[in-house]
Protein backbone atom coordinates (compact mmCIF):
# COMPACT_ATOMS: atom_id res chain seq x y z
CA UNK A 1 0.00 0.00 0.00
CA UNK A 2 1.37 3.44 -1.03
CA UNK A 3 1.99 6.47 1.31
CA UNK A 4 -1.07 8.30 -0.23
CA UNK A 5 -3.86 5.35 0.23
CA UNK A 6 -1.97 4.47 4.17
CA UNK A 7 -2.50 8.21 5.22
CA UNK A 8 -5.82 8.74 3.40
CA UNK A 9 -7.36 5.36 4.39
CA UNK A 10 -5.89 6.45 8.14
CA UNK A 11 -8.35 9.69 7.95
CA UNK A 12 -11.14 8.02 6.83
CA UNK A 13 -11.22 5.11 9.62
CA UNK A 14 -10.44 7.35 12.50
CA UNK A 15 -13.30 9.61 11.03
CA UNK A 16 -16.15 6.72 10.98
CA UNK A 17 -14.86 4.45 13.57
CA UNK A 18 -16.21 0.36 13.34
CA UNK A 19 -17.70 0.92 9.64
CA UNK A 20 -15.10 -1.80 8.12
CA UNK A 21 -17.23 -2.46 5.14
CA UNK A 22 -17.07 1.11 4.11
CA UNK A 23 -13.28 1.12 4.37
CA UNK A 24 -13.41 -2.17 2.42
CA UNK A 25 -15.33 0.21 -0.24
CA UNK A 26 -13.01 3.31 -0.13
CA UNK A 27 -9.64 1.64 0.16
CA UNK A 28 -10.51 -0.43 -3.38
CA UNK A 29 -11.59 2.97 -4.59
CA UNK A 30 -8.62 5.40 -3.61
CA UNK A 31 -6.16 2.10 -4.40
CA UNK A 32 -7.74 2.18 -8.11
CA UNK A 33 -7.81 5.53 -8.40
CA UNK A 34 -4.69 7.04 -7.20
CA UNK A 35 -2.84 7.05 -10.88
CA UNK A 36 -5.95 9.06 -11.89
CA UNK A 37 -4.94 11.38 -8.93
CA UNK A 38 -1.57 11.46 -9.74
CA UNK A 39 -1.91 12.36 -13.45
CA UNK A 40 -4.67 15.01 -12.63
CA UNK A 41 -3.42 17.35 -9.88
CA UNK A 42 -6.70 19.35 -9.70
CA UNK A 43 -8.88 16.35 -8.22
CA UNK A 44 -6.18 16.63 -5.75
CA UNK A 45 -6.42 20.00 -5.38
CA UNK A 46 -10.09 20.35 -5.17
CA UNK A 47 -9.73 17.05 -2.62
CA UNK A 48 -11.94 15.36 -4.77
CA UNK A 49 -11.46 12.03 -3.23
CA UNK A 50 -12.05 13.32 0.41
CA UNK A 51 -15.18 14.61 -0.46
CA UNK A 52 -16.50 11.85 -2.51
CA UNK A 53 -16.03 9.43 0.36
CA UNK A 54 -18.02 11.78 2.61
CA UNK A 55 -21.82 11.86 2.42
CA UNK A 56 -23.34 14.76 1.29
CA UNK A 57 -25.97 13.87 4.20
CA UNK A 58 -27.24 11.40 6.32
CA UNK A 59 -30.55 10.84 7.53
CA UNK A 60 -31.11 8.78 10.77
CA UNK A 61 -34.35 8.16 12.13
CA UNK A 62 -36.72 6.08 14.58
CA UNK A 63 -39.47 3.61 13.27
CA UNK A 64 -42.14 2.88 15.49
CA UNK A 65 -44.34 0.54 14.54
CA UNK A 66 -47.00 -2.19 15.99
CA UNK A 67 -47.56 -6.28 14.89
CA UNK A 68 -50.56 -8.30 15.02
CA UNK A 69 -50.30 -8.98 18.81
CA UNK A 70 -50.39 -4.87 19.64
CA UNK A 71 -46.70 -5.32 21.16
CA UNK A 72 -45.03 -2.08 20.37
CA UNK A 73 -41.40 -1.99 18.35
CA UNK A 74 -38.50 0.30 17.49
CA UNK A 75 -36.34 -0.13 14.24
CA UNK A 76 -33.57 2.40 13.21
CA UNK A 77 -33.95 3.93 10.00
CA UNK A 78 -31.75 5.44 7.11
CA UNK A 79 -31.01 7.25 4.28
CA UNK A 80 -27.56 7.77 3.24
CA UNK A 81 -27.37 10.85 0.64
CA UNK A 82 -23.73 9.77 -1.03
CA UNK A 83 -23.23 12.34 -3.71
CA UNK A 84 -25.34 14.57 -6.47
CA UNK A 85 -23.03 16.02 -9.26
CA UNK A 86 -24.15 13.81 -11.94
CA UNK A 87 -28.23 13.53 -10.85
CA UNK A 88 -30.29 12.78 -8.02
CA UNK A 89 -29.74 10.51 -5.63
CA UNK A 90 -30.18 6.87 -6.53
CA UNK A 91 -30.43 3.63 -4.84
CA UNK A 92 -32.14 1.13 -2.64
CA UNK A 93 -33.47 0.36 0.57
CA UNK A 94 -32.77 -2.57 2.73
CA UNK A 95 -34.47 -4.64 4.94
CA UNK A 96 -32.35 -6.75 6.93
CA UNK A 97 -30.87 -7.51 10.79
CA UNK A 98 -27.62 -6.94 9.69
CA UNK A 99 -28.17 -3.10 8.52
CA UNK A 100 -26.21 0.00 10.38
CA UNK A 101 -24.60 2.69 9.34
CA UNK A 102 -20.99 1.22 7.91
CA UNK A 103 -22.91 -1.30 5.85
CA UNK A 104 -25.51 1.39 3.99
CA UNK A 105 -22.81 3.77 3.41
CA UNK A 106 -20.43 1.48 1.73
CA UNK A 107 -23.64 0.76 -0.42
CA UNK A 108 -24.17 4.12 -0.84
CA UNK A 109 -20.64 4.74 -1.85
CA UNK A 110 -20.12 1.92 -4.28
CA UNK A 111 -23.73 3.17 -5.72
CA UNK A 112 -21.55 6.56 -7.04
CA UNK A 113 -19.08 4.77 -9.11
CA UNK A 114 -21.58 2.16 -10.42
CA UNK A 115 -24.68 4.96 -11.69
CA UNK A 116 -21.96 7.05 -13.04
CA UNK A 117 -20.86 3.59 -15.03
CA UNK A 118 -24.52 3.22 -16.61
CA UNK A 119 -24.32 6.70 -18.26
CA UNK A 120 -27.72 7.92 -16.98
CA UNK A 121 -28.00 10.79 -14.94
CA UNK A 122 -27.87 10.00 -11.07
CA UNK A 123 -26.03 10.19 -8.25
CA UNK A 124 -25.61 7.67 -5.59
CA UNK A 125 -27.80 7.17 -2.05
CA UNK A 126 -28.85 3.98 0.26
CA UNK A 127 -31.12 3.48 2.59
CA UNK A 128 -33.26 1.04 4.44
CA UNK A 129 -33.39 -0.49 8.41
CA UNK A 130 -32.40 -3.12 10.58
CA UNK A 131 -36.09 -4.34 10.40
CA UNK A 132 -36.25 -8.29 9.50
CA UNK A 133 -39.70 -8.86 7.33
CA UNK A 134 -38.76 -12.81 7.70
CA UNK A 135 -41.81 -14.05 9.47
CA UNK A 136 -43.30 -10.94 9.39
CA UNK A 137 -47.29 -10.77 8.48
CA UNK A 138 -48.22 -9.04 5.20
CA UNK A 139 -50.12 -6.81 7.73
CA UNK A 140 -46.78 -6.18 9.52
CA UNK A 141 -45.19 -5.33 7.13
CA UNK A 142 -47.12 -2.81 5.50
CA UNK A 143 -47.25 -1.21 8.65
CA UNK A 144 -43.58 -0.87 9.00
CA UNK A 145 -43.30 0.32 5.71
CA UNK A 146 -45.34 3.21 6.45
CA UNK A 147 -43.83 3.82 9.83
CA UNK A 148 -40.77 4.30 7.51
CA UNK A 149 -41.89 6.43 4.58
CA UNK A 150 -43.65 8.82 7.19
CA UNK A 151 -39.95 10.39 7.86
CA UNK A 152 -38.64 9.29 4.47
CA UNK A 153 -40.70 11.14 2.26
CA UNK A 154 -39.75 14.75 3.40
CA UNK A 155 -35.92 13.62 2.08
CA UNK A 156 -37.01 11.75 -1.03
CA UNK A 157 -38.81 13.53 -4.84
CA UNK A 158 -38.76 12.69 -8.43
CA UNK A 159 -36.05 15.47 -8.46
CA UNK A 160 -34.03 14.85 -5.36
CA UNK A 161 -33.66 11.02 -4.09
CA UNK A 162 -35.63 7.75 -5.49
CA UNK A 163 -35.02 5.17 -3.97
CA UNK A 164 -35.52 1.41 -4.94
CA UNK A 165 -35.81 -2.07 -3.11
CA UNK A 166 -32.78 -4.19 -2.27
CA UNK A 167 -32.27 -7.08 0.19
CA UNK A 168 -35.75 -7.57 1.81
CA UNK A 169 -37.27 -4.73 -0.21
CA UNK A 170 -39.09 -6.19 -3.08
CA UNK A 171 -42.89 -5.42 -4.86
CA UNK A 172 -44.72 -5.50 -1.91
CA UNK A 173 -42.96 -3.58 0.05
CA UNK A 174 -42.46 -0.97 -2.51
CA UNK A 175 -46.47 -0.69 -3.16
CA UNK A 176 -46.73 -0.01 0.75
CA UNK A 177 -44.35 2.57 0.22
CA UNK A 178 -45.76 4.10 -2.58
CA UNK A 179 -48.97 3.87 -1.43
CA UNK A 180 -47.98 5.95 2.05
CA UNK A 181 -46.03 8.73 0.38
CA UNK A 182 -48.87 9.48 -2.11
CA UNK A 183 -51.13 9.50 1.13
CA UNK A 184 -49.24 11.75 2.74
CA UNK A 185 -47.90 14.20 -0.22
CA UNK A 186 -51.15 13.77 -1.84
CA UNK A 187 -49.30 14.04 -5.55
CA UNK A 188 -48.85 10.81 -7.90
CA UNK A 189 -45.22 10.98 -8.61
CA UNK A 190 -41.70 8.76 -9.61
CA UNK A 191 -40.77 9.12 -5.73
CA UNK A 192 -39.03 5.03 -6.34
CA UNK A 193 -38.52 2.66 -8.97
CA UNK A 194 -39.34 -1.31 -9.25
CA UNK A 195 -43.15 0.08 -8.49
CA UNK A 196 -45.80 -2.60 -10.04
CA UNK A 197 -46.88 -2.22 -14.05
CA UNK A 198 -50.40 -1.09 -13.32
CA UNK A 199 -48.88 2.28 -11.83
CA UNK A 200 -45.63 3.06 -13.09
CA UNK A 201 -43.45 0.79 -13.09
CA UNK A 202 -41.27 -0.63 -15.81
CA UNK A 203 -40.83 -4.13 -17.36
CA UNK A 204 -37.99 -5.90 -16.94
CA UNK A 205 -37.19 -3.96 -13.98
CA UNK A 206 -37.23 -7.13 -11.70
CA UNK A 207 -35.35 -9.24 -14.56
CA UNK A 208 -32.63 -6.39 -15.20
CA UNK A 209 -29.62 -7.01 -12.29
CA UNK A 210 -29.51 -10.93 -12.79
CA UNK A 211 -30.13 -10.61 -16.32
CA UNK A 212 -27.77 -7.65 -16.16
CA UNK A 213 -25.12 -10.05 -14.25
CA UNK A 214 -25.06 -12.39 -17.27
CA UNK A 215 -25.09 -10.17 -20.08
CA UNK A 216 -21.83 -8.48 -18.68
CA UNK A 217 -20.90 -12.02 -18.16
CA UNK A 218 -21.47 -13.14 -21.57
CA UNK A 219 -19.26 -10.20 -22.67
CA UNK A 220 -16.62 -10.69 -20.92
CA UNK A 221 -16.58 -14.55 -21.85
CA UNK A 222 -16.84 -13.26 -25.80
CA UNK A 223 -13.45 -11.17 -25.35
CA UNK A 224 -11.86 -15.07 -24.95
CA UNK A 225 -14.29 -16.11 -28.09
CA UNK A 226 -16.55 -17.66 -25.96
CA UNK A 227 -20.12 -18.09 -25.11
CA UNK A 228 -22.34 -19.26 -21.93
CA UNK A 229 -23.64 -22.41 -24.05
CA UNK A 230 -22.76 -25.85 -21.96
CA UNK A 231 -21.40 -23.97 -18.97
CA UNK A 232 -21.77 -24.90 -15.15
CA UNK A 233 -22.56 -21.87 -13.15
CA UNK A 234 -23.07 -21.80 -9.10
CA UNK A 235 -25.07 -19.15 -7.62
CA UNK A 236 -25.84 -18.14 -4.51
CA UNK A 237 -28.99 -16.45 -2.99
CA UNK A 238 -31.96 -17.27 -4.18
CA UNK A 239 -34.00 -13.56 -4.12
CA UNK A 240 -34.46 -11.47 -6.82
CA UNK A 241 -31.14 -10.98 -8.43
CA UNK A 242 -30.46 -14.93 -7.93
CA UNK A 243 -33.64 -15.99 -9.32
CA UNK A 244 -33.54 -13.71 -12.58
CA UNK A 245 -29.71 -14.91 -13.02
CA UNK A 246 -30.86 -18.28 -13.23
CA UNK A 247 -33.25 -17.29 -15.60
CA UNK A 248 -30.68 -15.84 -17.97
CA UNK A 249 -28.27 -18.19 -18.10
CA UNK A 250 -30.60 -20.68 -18.84
CA UNK A 251 -31.85 -18.39 -21.80
CA UNK A 252 -27.89 -18.52 -23.01
CA UNK A 253 -27.66 -22.27 -22.63
CA UNK A 254 -25.80 -22.74 -19.02
CA UNK A 255 -26.53 -24.98 -16.60
CA UNK A 256 -27.20 -23.71 -12.86
CA UNK A 257 -25.99 -26.41 -10.01
CA UNK A 258 -26.49 -24.19 -6.81
CA UNK A 259 -28.70 -21.72 -4.83
CA UNK A 260 -28.66 -20.71 -1.48
CA UNK A 261 -30.39 -18.67 1.24
CA UNK A 262 -29.45 -17.50 4.43
CA UNK A 263 -30.21 -21.54 6.43
CA UNK A 264 -28.02 -22.74 4.08
CA UNK A 265 -27.63 -23.74 0.16
CA UNK A 266 -28.94 -26.87 -2.28
CA UNK A 267 -26.92 -28.28 -4.72
CA UNK A 268 -28.43 -30.07 -7.66
CA UNK A 269 -26.12 -32.03 -10.29
CA UNK A 270 -28.95 -32.46 -12.33
CA UNK A 271 -29.18 -28.44 -13.21
CA UNK A 272 -31.92 -26.10 -11.89
CA UNK A 273 -34.36 -25.85 -14.93
CA UNK A 274 -36.87 -24.12 -16.00
CA UNK A 275 -39.86 -25.50 -13.94
CA UNK A 276 -37.31 -25.84 -11.00
CA UNK A 277 -37.11 -22.41 -10.97
CA UNK A 278 -40.69 -21.29 -11.36
CA UNK A 279 -40.71 -23.63 -8.03
CA UNK A 280 -38.21 -21.55 -6.46
CA UNK A 281 -40.11 -18.39 -7.56
CA UNK A 282 -43.19 -19.68 -6.30
CA UNK A 283 -41.20 -21.22 -2.86
CA UNK A 284 -39.67 -17.49 -2.04
CA UNK A 285 -41.79 -14.64 -3.39
CA UNK A 286 -45.47 -16.31 -2.50
CA UNK A 287 -44.62 -18.43 0.30
CA UNK A 288 -41.91 -16.69 1.73
CA UNK A 289 -40.44 -20.48 2.30
CA UNK A 290 -36.78 -22.10 2.79
CA UNK A 291 -34.47 -22.98 0.49
CA UNK A 292 -34.19 -26.70 2.27
CA UNK A 293 -37.47 -27.31 0.76
CA UNK A 294 -36.11 -27.35 -3.00
CA UNK A 295 -34.18 -30.64 -1.67
CA UNK A 296 -37.54 -31.92 -0.25
CA UNK A 297 -39.24 -31.35 -3.67
CA UNK A 298 -36.59 -32.49 -5.99
CA UNK A 299 -34.31 -36.01 -4.85
CA UNK A 300 -31.82 -34.60 -7.09
CA UNK A 301 -30.60 -31.77 -5.01
CA UNK A 302 -29.00 -32.41 -1.66
CA UNK A 303 -29.53 -29.29 1.10
CA UNK A 304 -26.03 -28.38 2.86
CA UNK A 305 -27.16 -26.32 6.14
CA UNK A 306 -24.96 -22.95 6.80
CA UNK A 307 -22.73 -23.80 9.56
CA UNK A 308 -21.77 -21.19 11.49
CA UNK A 309 -18.86 -22.68 13.06
CA UNK A 310 -16.74 -22.35 10.20
CA UNK A 311 -16.90 -19.09 8.82
CA UNK A 312 -14.07 -19.45 6.71
CA UNK A 313 -15.52 -22.39 4.02
CA UNK A 314 -18.57 -22.29 2.21
CA UNK A 315 -19.03 -24.84 0.82
CA UNK A 316 -21.51 -23.57 -1.98
CA UNK A 317 -18.19 -22.40 -3.60
CA UNK A 318 -16.45 -25.56 -3.33
CA UNK A 319 -17.87 -27.75 -6.53
CA UNK A 320 -16.66 -28.59 -9.93
CA UNK A 321 -17.86 -25.42 -12.09
CA UNK A 322 -17.00 -22.74 -14.76
CA UNK A 323 -19.21 -19.55 -13.29
CA UNK A 324 -19.75 -18.37 -10.58
CA UNK A 325 -22.81 -15.63 -9.94
CA UNK A 326 -22.47 -14.60 -6.34
CA UNK A 327 -26.15 -12.80 -5.78
CA UNK A 328 -26.65 -12.83 -1.79
CA UNK A 329 -24.68 -10.58 -0.02
CA UNK A 330 -21.41 -8.64 0.94
CA UNK A 331 -18.21 -10.93 2.03
CA UNK A 332 -19.81 -13.93 0.95
CA UNK A 333 -16.82 -14.86 -0.66
CA UNK A 334 -13.35 -15.18 1.24
CA UNK A 335 -9.73 -16.20 0.23
CA UNK A 336 -10.59 -19.32 0.89
CA UNK A 337 -13.48 -19.45 -1.00
CA UNK A 338 -11.79 -18.04 -3.84
CA UNK A 339 -8.92 -20.43 -3.99
CA UNK A 340 -11.59 -23.15 -4.05
CA UNK A 341 -13.24 -21.64 -6.69
CA UNK A 342 -10.53 -21.73 -8.98
CA UNK A 343 -9.03 -24.95 -7.84
CA UNK A 344 -12.49 -26.33 -8.90
CA UNK A 345 -12.17 -25.18 -12.41
CA UNK A 346 -14.31 -21.41 -12.23
CA UNK A 347 -12.76 -19.04 -14.38
CA UNK A 348 -15.61 -16.38 -14.49
CA UNK A 349 -16.87 -14.55 -11.86
CA UNK A 350 -19.86 -12.17 -12.27
CA UNK A 351 -21.47 -10.25 -9.37
CA UNK A 352 -24.95 -9.78 -8.76
CA UNK A 353 -24.52 -8.82 -5.28
CA UNK A 354 -22.75 -5.55 -3.54
CA UNK A 355 -18.97 -6.27 -2.44
CA UNK A 356 -19.80 -10.12 -2.39
CA UNK A 357 -15.74 -10.85 -2.21
CA UNK A 358 -12.99 -10.03 0.24
CA UNK A 359 -10.56 -8.14 -1.02
CA UNK A 360 -7.90 -10.79 -0.47
CA UNK A 361 -10.50 -13.28 -2.61
CA UNK A 362 -10.81 -10.67 -4.95
CA UNK A 363 -6.75 -10.96 -5.12
CA UNK A 364 -7.04 -14.27 -5.71
CA UNK A 365 -9.36 -13.95 -8.50
CA UNK A 366 -6.85 -10.96 -10.34
CA UNK A 367 -3.42 -13.34 -9.61
CA UNK A 368 -5.18 -16.32 -11.04
CA UNK A 369 -6.04 -13.51 -13.92
CA UNK A 370 -9.74 -15.11 -14.55
CA UNK A 371 -12.68 -13.05 -16.00
CA UNK A 372 -13.68 -10.76 -13.14
CA UNK A 373 -16.35 -8.41 -12.84
CA UNK A 374 -17.04 -6.90 -9.98
CA UNK A 375 -20.51 -5.90 -7.99
CA UNK A 376 -20.55 -1.72 -9.05
CA UNK A 377 -20.02 -2.92 -12.65
CA UNK A 378 -21.54 -6.65 -13.32
CA UNK A 379 -24.83 -5.47 -11.44
CA UNK A 380 -25.37 -1.73 -12.52
CA UNK A 381 -28.47 -3.67 -14.61
CA UNK A 382 -30.68 -3.25 -11.84
CA UNK A 383 -30.39 0.79 -11.69
CA UNK A 384 -29.63 1.34 -15.01
CA UNK A 385 -33.17 0.10 -15.52
CA UNK A 386 -34.44 1.76 -12.35
CA UNK A 387 -32.98 4.80 -14.79
CA UNK A 388 -35.24 3.71 -17.36
CA UNK A 389 -38.20 3.91 -15.13
CA UNK A 390 -37.75 7.31 -14.12
CA UNK A 391 -37.36 8.39 -17.71
CA UNK A 392 -40.69 6.25 -18.52
CA UNK A 393 -42.54 7.91 -15.37
CA UNK A 394 -41.42 11.78 -16.86
CA UNK A 395 -42.71 10.33 -20.19
CA UNK A 396 -45.93 8.74 -18.94
CA UNK A 397 -45.04 6.60 -21.71
CA UNK A 398 -44.08 2.99 -21.40
CA UNK A 399 -41.61 1.26 -23.22
CA UNK A 400 -42.04 -2.81 -24.55
CA UNK A 401 -40.30 -5.45 -23.04
CA UNK A 402 -38.16 -5.87 -26.01
CA UNK A 403 -37.10 -1.96 -25.64
CA UNK A 404 -36.14 -2.25 -22.07
CA UNK A 405 -34.27 -5.43 -22.49
CA UNK A 406 -32.70 -3.87 -25.38
CA UNK A 407 -31.48 -1.01 -23.75
CA UNK A 408 -30.63 -2.91 -21.01
CA UNK A 409 -28.13 -4.97 -22.79
CA UNK A 410 -27.00 -2.34 -24.99
CA UNK A 411 -25.89 -0.45 -21.09
CA UNK A 412 -24.04 -3.71 -19.93
CA UNK A 413 -22.45 -4.01 -23.09
CA UNK A 414 -21.10 -0.16 -22.43
CA UNK A 415 -20.09 -0.40 -19.26
CA UNK A 416 -17.77 -3.22 -20.23
CA UNK A 417 -16.16 -1.31 -23.22
CA UNK A 418 -15.63 1.45 -20.34
CA UNK A 419 -13.86 -0.89 -17.86
CA UNK A 420 -11.83 -2.14 -20.01
CA UNK A 421 -10.73 1.14 -21.47
CA UNK A 422 -10.04 2.70 -18.73
CA UNK A 423 -8.10 -0.25 -17.18
CA UNK A 424 -6.14 -0.27 -20.21
CA UNK A 425 -5.25 3.59 -20.44
CA UNK A 426 -4.32 3.58 -16.83
CA UNK A 427 -1.99 0.43 -17.17
CA UNK A 428 -4.24 -2.39 -15.94
CA UNK A 429 -5.19 -4.31 -19.33
CA UNK A 430 -8.25 -6.58 -18.43
CA UNK A 431 -8.60 -5.28 -14.84
CA UNK A 432 -12.44 -4.84 -14.44
CA UNK A 433 -12.02 -3.66 -11.00
CA UNK A 434 -9.24 -0.57 -11.81
CA UNK A 435 -11.48 -0.03 -15.01
CA UNK A 436 -14.92 0.22 -13.36
CA UNK A 437 -13.81 2.39 -10.96
CA UNK A 438 -11.89 4.94 -12.99
CA UNK A 439 -14.53 5.29 -15.18
CA UNK A 440 -16.84 5.65 -12.63
CA UNK A 441 -14.71 8.00 -10.64
CA UNK A 442 -13.55 10.26 -13.31
CA UNK A 443 -17.06 11.34 -14.80
CA UNK A 444 -18.20 12.39 -10.79
CA UNK A 445 -14.78 14.19 -10.63
CA UNK A 446 -15.27 16.03 -13.41
CA UNK A 447 -18.84 16.70 -12.55
CA UNK A 448 -18.01 18.15 -9.07
CA UNK A 449 -15.08 19.80 -10.08
CA UNK A 450 -17.61 22.12 -12.69
CA UNK A 451 -20.35 22.37 -9.71
CA UNK A 452 -17.04 24.13 -7.77
CA UNK A 453 -16.76 23.31 -4.16
CA UNK A 454 -20.58 22.68 -3.35
CA UNK A 455 -20.35 20.22 -6.32
P1 LIG B 1 -33.39 -10.50 -1.88
O1 LIG B 1 -33.82 -10.06 -0.55
O2 LIG B 1 -34.40 -10.69 -2.95
O3 LIG B 1 -32.55 -11.86 -1.78
C1 LIG B 1 -31.41 -11.93 -0.98
C2 LIG B 1 -30.92 -13.36 -0.95
O4 LIG B 1 -29.66 -13.41 -0.32
C3 LIG B 1 -31.84 -14.27 -0.17
O5 LIG B 1 -31.75 -15.56 -0.70
C4 LIG B 1 -31.24 -14.18 1.23
O6 LIG B 1 -31.54 -15.29 2.03
C5 LIG B 1 -29.77 -14.14 0.91
N1 LIG B 1 -29.06 -13.43 1.97
C6 LIG B 1 -29.26 -12.15 2.36
N2 LIG B 1 -28.46 -11.83 3.37
C7 LIG B 1 -27.75 -12.92 3.63
C8 LIG B 1 -26.75 -13.23 4.57
N3 LIG B 1 -26.30 -12.31 5.45
N4 LIG B 1 -26.20 -14.45 4.52
C9 LIG B 1 -26.63 -15.39 3.62
N5 LIG B 1 -27.58 -15.16 2.71
C10 LIG B 1 -28.13 -13.95 2.71
O7 LIG B 1 -32.27 -9.43 -2.34
P2 LIG B 1 -31.69 -9.15 -3.79
O8 LIG B 1 -31.69 -10.40 -4.59
O9 LIG B 1 -32.36 -7.94 -4.30
O10 LIG B 1 -30.18 -8.72 -3.44
C11 LIG B 1 -29.10 -9.64 -3.43
C12 LIG B 1 -27.79 -8.89 -3.59
O11 LIG B 1 -27.82 -8.17 -4.85
C13 LIG B 1 -27.49 -7.84 -2.53
O12 LIG B 1 -26.09 -7.77 -2.33
C14 LIG B 1 -27.97 -6.55 -3.18
O13 LIG B 1 -27.33 -5.40 -2.64
C15 LIG B 1 -27.51 -6.80 -4.62
N6 LIG B 1 -28.17 -5.97 -5.61
C16 LIG B 1 -29.54 -6.00 -5.77
C17 LIG B 1 -30.13 -5.22 -6.74
C18 LIG B 1 -31.58 -5.30 -7.02
O14 LIG B 1 -31.99 -4.73 -8.05
N7 LIG B 1 -32.38 -5.98 -6.23
C19 LIG B 1 -29.32 -4.28 -7.56
C20 LIG B 1 -27.89 -4.41 -7.39
C21 LIG B 1 -27.37 -5.21 -6.43
P3 LIG B 1 -32.63 -15.14 3.20
O15 LIG B 1 -33.95 -15.00 2.48
O16 LIG B 1 -32.52 -16.36 4.01
O17 LIG B 1 -32.25 -13.88 3.95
Amino acid sequence: MSDFVSDFMARVKAKNPAEPEFHQAVKEVVESVELVLEKHPEYRKAKIMERISEPERVIMFRIPWVDDQGDYHVNRGFRIEMNSAIGPYKGGLRFHPSVNLGILKFLAFEQVFKNSLTTLPMGGGKGGSDFDPKGKSDDEVMRFCQSFMMELYRHIGPNTDIPAGDIGVGGREIGFLFGTYKKIRNEFAGILTGKGLNWGGSLIRPEATGYGAVYFAAEMLATRGETLEGKTCLVSGSGNVAQYTTEKILDLGGKIVTLSDSGGYIYDPDGIDREKLNYVMELKNLRRGRISEFAEKYPSAAYHPADSSNVDHNPLWDHKADCAFPSATQNEINKEDAQNLIKNGVYVVSEGANMPTTPDGVDVYLGNKILYGPGKAANAGGVAVSGLEMSQNSMRYSWSREEVDKKLHGIMKSIHTSCLQAAEQYGSPGNYVNGANIAGFIKVADSMLDQGIFG
